[in-house]
């Protein structure tokens, strides 16, 4: 049976049967092996996971049909050599299935697929096991991540992705564990904490395999943590080596050579700041990648805690390895070499941003480089080798450095672009000119496609001059919301953020061609051997376009917003591309509302995974869900003074989340649109934790009654004034 054959009503009952299908497999029971039509049963195909270890992922171009780890190779390049969909039938690509993961957060998950199995993370690190060429549920495991932990994902409880090894899935969970599923039952085998419980740290990125050790980083930077990687025991969950990316406590003897280096770039300048106490950052949140031939494996490291260099060394250096790419031994998690994208940061530049690995042949000569467009705007290719830098261009507009000196490696930095006293507006802004979304090397073309923000943020200081544990230690949000309130009153709204895909070329170091989007916040990048690239929008339109020349070739409109990565795998001789759907991470939650998010037409964030092939169904309803209607706020007299402060601590505290402004992406509550209920009990909520549950955290241990008073007074004025322009008197 052929969809494309089928006239609009059997279509209809199709696509109707095809959303069934997942949760008539629940309602059997999702552990038992089922028939899958023409071809192995699961039990069958589960088995293939016993084969997946090193050599598997090193050849995995011999399973092209497979997607075995987070990049799909060790490389990174997030290239699948599947050329069956290609220019010429792509406009023929429909959706195959759909699975609904019943989660309303991000989804930022990159699929591992192997023998037609698909291991795919959500939310709250939810892991399912969908079989994947029908999008039946296989198995599901949620690890119980306490919703109060939410308060500590600067950037949404999200999950990244899981790792396969062995016949076990792996999946680093938001409060900082790492679990060991079984890969057909998905029971857990072991269970291992990987942080200090007493600090704000979480896990999102997806873990790396490598000769048999599961790499895993963790994120906190934004509250106060000190950054690191930790390989364990695949077998046993044994931690076999910790590498810290920011020197500890200068009194106790540093870990190792790269911590004593390190320690000479920092500095107390004769003050009473400590970083060890704020815990300096450079958390590995998110990109690795590994060299077998060289025997590296490369992490990208984040920004500074606190992010102001003058709060956490104020002495001033390098901070040493914040904001960098750092190259290990992963025997022994010794350091072999460093770069530093930006020195001494205090723009929240991190380079935890996706690495490639790839053999360019620049000026005559062949190079192993490793590129990286991080979130400070430049494009660098460096030798993989020895880390001495090849080139270095920005790859969007930049005000914050002229250039690269290449004689040191080093950005020049503009005059005045580090605040103090006064705010500096630059641009990029924290968001970065590109965020975690992975970028794909295509080698047929010798493009990398970078997933491009293009926006400005005005950096300021707190006035308060001091780091508050647990709480967000960034810039002074306050103050900016301030600013923007003030250019908005007087007609002078900042210019909207802009997305766009441009295709780079690495040994030019110039841009092919560009595809400017609908929105700033968009998905990762997927090319495939069949001259394609995939990438969806937060508008909820998922496309295809010619990978050489930037034409856009297919494109389907999902009504719901994508930022992970596309996939693309085969099942029974057929290619698939798939993607997980659902606004989210900063970009998401720091989103104000735009009405040209599915989000917002829908009134809900509901995730879905979609997975496409040539003659599957072109028709895709939004997922709609009831009580999102606005009422009337309480008609009380607000203290004008009372909401004054109320509103620097919203912008402090909450606006990460809920939107500066009060404006929401509404992945999290609009508060201006509260219900009675919930306008009653602001102190049960903020402060009594009574919606931890559902990830609004208790916020006891730095806010107290009268900052309640004064949050309620903010958010009940700005809805008013919204419900009296929406409803003026008759
Ligand atoms: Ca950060």
């Amino acid at each position: 049976m052929n969809p494309r054959y089928l006239g609009p009503v059997e279509a209809v009952l199709v696509a109707v049967i095809l959303l069934l299908a997942p949760v008539m497999v629940a309602l059997h029971g999702g552990t038992s092996p089922m028939s899958a039509s023409g071809g192995e049963d699961i039990a069958t195909r589960l088995a293939a996971t016993d084969g997946v270890d090193g050599d598997k992922i090193i050849n995995a171009d011999a399973n092209p049909g497979d997607w075995l780890s987070n990049g799909r190779t060790y490389s990174e390049q997030r290239h699948s050599p599947l050329k069956a969909i290609d220019t010429s039938n792509v406009k023929d690509l429909g959706v195959a299935w759909q699975f609904r993961t019943n989660t309303v957060r991000g989804l930022e998950s990159t699929p591992i697929v192997v023998n037609g199995v698909m291991y795919v993370t959500g939310s709250w690190s939810k892991v399912w096991a969908l079989d994947a060429k029908t999008g039946a549920q296989i198995w599901a495991y949620d690890p119980q991540v306490p919703g109060q932990w939410g308060r500590f994902a600067c950037c949404d409880v999200v999950n990244r992705g899981v790792a396969l090894w062995k016949g076990a899935v792996y999946v680093g969970t938001l409060d900082g564990r790492l679990v060991k599923l079984d890969a057909k039952t998905g029971k857990p085998i072991w269970d291992i904490n990987t942080i200090d419980r007493q600090r704000p740290y979480t896990i999102t990125g997806a873990p790396r395999i490598v000769k048999g050790l599961v790499l895993i980083g963790n994120g906190g930077a934004e509250y106060g943590v000190r950054g690191y990687i930790t390989a364990y025991d695949a077998d046993t969950g044994r931690q076999v080596w910790r590498f810290y990316t920011v020197p500890g406590d200068p009194r106790q003897p540093p870990e190792d050579a790269a911590m004593a280096a390190a320690m000479k770039t920092w500095s107390t300048g004769n003050t009473d700041q400590k970083w060890w106490e704020q815990g300096g950052g450079g958390t590995a949140w998110d990109s690795m990648a590994y060299d077998p031939d060289l025997d590296l494996v490369y992490i990208g490291t984040g920004n500074g805690s606190s992010w102001n260099r003058n709060l956490r060394s104020p002495g001033g250096g390098d901070n040493l390895y914040l904001s960098s790419i750092v190259a290990l031994r992963p025997d022994t998690g010794e350091l072999v070499w460093y770069y530093q994208t930006t020195p001494g940061d205090d723009w929240d530049y991190t380079a935890t941003q996706h690495l490639i690995l790839a053999d360019l042949t620049i000026d005559g000569a062949p190079r192993k480089v490793i590129m990286q467009a991080p979130k400070n705007g430049f494009f660098y290719v460096i030798d993989r080798q020895t880390g001495k830098l090849i080139s270095a261009k920005p790859y969007t507009t930049i005000t914050w450095a002229s250039g690269v000196d290449m004689a040191t490696g080093k950005p020049i930095e503009n005059p005045g672009v580090r605040y103090g006293k006064l705010p500096s507006a630059q641009v990029p802004g924290p968001i970065g000119a590109h965020n975690w979304q992975p970028m794909s090397f295509d080698p047929q073309t010798g493009l990398v496609y970078i997933p491009v923000i293009d926006g400005s943020f005005i950096y300021a200081q707190h006035k308060e001059l001091s780091y508050v544990p647990g709480a967000w230690n960034v810039s002074d949000f306050a103050q900016l919301g301030q600013m923007v309130l003030a250019g908005i009153e007087k007609g002078q709204a900042p210019p909207p953020f802009k997305g766009f895909i441009r295709a780079w070329d690495p040994v030019a170091q110039k841009m092919a061609w560009q595809v400017e989007m609908t929105g700033a916040w968009n998905s990762g990048m997927l090319t495939t051997a069949g001259g394609l690239l995939f990438a969806g929008g937060s508008d909820g339109i998922f496309a295809a376009y010619n990978a050489k020349t930037g034409e856009k070739v297919w494109s389907l409109d999902l009504k719901t917003a994508m930022t992970a990565p596309a996939i693309s795998y085969e099942v029974d001789g057929e290619q698939y591309i798939a993607i997980a759907a659902a606004f989210g991470g900063s970009g998401g939650l720091g989103a104000t509302s735009d009405a040209n998010t599915p989000v917002m037409k829908n009134g809900n964030n509901e995730g879905r995974i979609f997975a496409f092939k040539v003659g599957g169904t072109k028709i895709v309803e939004p997922i709609k869900v009831e009580g999102t209607a606005t009422i009337a706020p309480p008609d009380e007299k607000v203290d004008p003074v009372l909401a004054k402060k109320g509103f620097d601590i919203y912008h402090r505290n909450c606006a990460v989340c809920h939107g500066v402004l009060l404006a929401s992406s509404r992945e999290v509550p609009d508060l201006r649109h509260s219900s009675p209920e919930i306008w009653a009990s602001y102190s049960d909520i903020i402060l009594g934790g009574a919606l931890k549950d559902k990830g609004m955290a208790s916020f006891a241990d730095i806010l107290n009654k009268d900052d309640v008073a004064a949050l309620r007074a903010y958010t009940l004025q700005s809805a008013q004034a919204e419900w009296a322009a929406a409803h003026p008197k008759k």
